[in-house]
């Protein structure tokens, strides 16, 4: 591990000052997934800015909308009453990540920002466009049964990593953050940038801007959603596959559809067309099974991952049947 300077602050305009003005600065919440990184080599910051006693922990339940502060821990999340009723595949998301201790001390804004798992970003021996622009992808020609099938580029393949990211951008979750520009309000689903050319560059926020928030607007499909995660083992793993959909039926036709992909792209991966072909209809097998068609539509296995693309589809399906049972 570089070696590196540590400091903590009580001011969120202090904080994002120290970050923007500062090219190695990281912000540290939880930590579970930057320590791990420097202590690899893959991160060294110069200067570590822990934003801890920022007032950004609660979770609360308005009219509009369930407002998730983003140092809340993932546990106290999942176990909140309000995120329970309001908005189940979020509370399920994050039980099926990580293991106990890591959600205990993990943030929400930490989840939302995680890297992604693929191994040779983790091994700075190996070529990786992410870790290091212009080297190249060690993945493209290498081992890459946990790899993209959607939304990947000639650059990277990988996958993000985070579960609760999926169930949020199901839900229309909205990011607000704090930066050296003020604050801002950014759907969750703008906020993860494919790879493209640039696959560095992974989500929208400006240098030096914070996640203070994240809501997720009140909706039936919302209270009546779930989160399907499919894994090599049963606890402390990363997605082969996910699904988190959620459903509003009311007289037998679907009136909203919400459904979102992980394991399979850059990105949580938001399968709108597939939506689309659901509303309007009764929540059938045919329909169930035409929208998995439609959320895979164009995927591409690399060899070693052509298995996710049926996995995906089955999943699909197994998540609405739940979610209209
Ligand atoms: Fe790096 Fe992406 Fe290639 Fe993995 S898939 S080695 S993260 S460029």
């Amino acid at each position: 591990m570089h070696p590196f300077s540590y400091t903590r602050v009580s001011d969120a305009n202090a904080a994002t000052a120290r970050v923007a003005g500062h090219a190695g600065a990281r912000f540290i919440a939880g930590g579970t997934n930057l320590i791990d990184l420097m202590k690899d080599d893959v991160e060294q910051p110069a200067l570590l800015v822990d934003i801890n006693a920022l007032p950004y922990g609660s979770i609360e339940q308005t009219p509009a909308s369930l407002q998730i502060g983003a140092l809340a821990r993932m546990s106290d999340v999942a176990d909140h009453a309000a995120v329970k009723s309001a908005a189940p595949a979020v509370s399920e998301a994050l039980l099926l990540s990580a293991s106990a201790q890591l959600r205990n001390a993990a943030s929400i804004g930490g989840n939302l920002m995680q890297r992604t798992r693929c191994a040779y970003f983790r091994d700075v021996a190996n070529a990786c466009n992410k870790r290091a622009p212009g080297d190249g992808c060690a993945a493209l020609g290498g081992v890459n049964r946990l790899h993209a099938v959607l939304g990947g580029s000639s650059h990277c393949i990988c996958t993000h990593a985070s579960d609760l990211a999926v169930a949020l951008v199901a839900l229309d979750a909205v990011v607000r953050t704090h930066g050296p520009q003020g604050e801002r309000r950014i759907a969750l689903a703008d906020f993860y940038r494919l790879p493209g050319a640039t696959p560095q560059r992974e989500t929208a926020l400006a240098p030096g801007e914070l996640i203070v928030r994240v809501d997720v607007p009140r909706a039936n499909a919302a209270v009546n959603s779930h989160y399907l995660k499919v894994r090599d083992r049963a606890s402390y793993e990363f997605a082969l596959v996910s699904v988190a959909a959620g459903l509003d039926v009311a007289g037998g036709i679907v009136r909203d559809a919400r459904l979102a992909l992980g394991g399979v792209a850059p990105i949580p991966w938001r399968a709108r067309k597939a939506e689309r072909s659901l509303i309007g209809s009764p929540p059938s097998q045919a329909a169930f099974a035409r929208a998995a068609r439609i959320a895979l539509d164009g995927a591409r296995g690399r060899g070693e991952n052509d298995f996710k693309i049926a996995l995906a589809q089955r999943t699909v399906v197994r998540a609405l049947e739940q979610v209209s049972a």
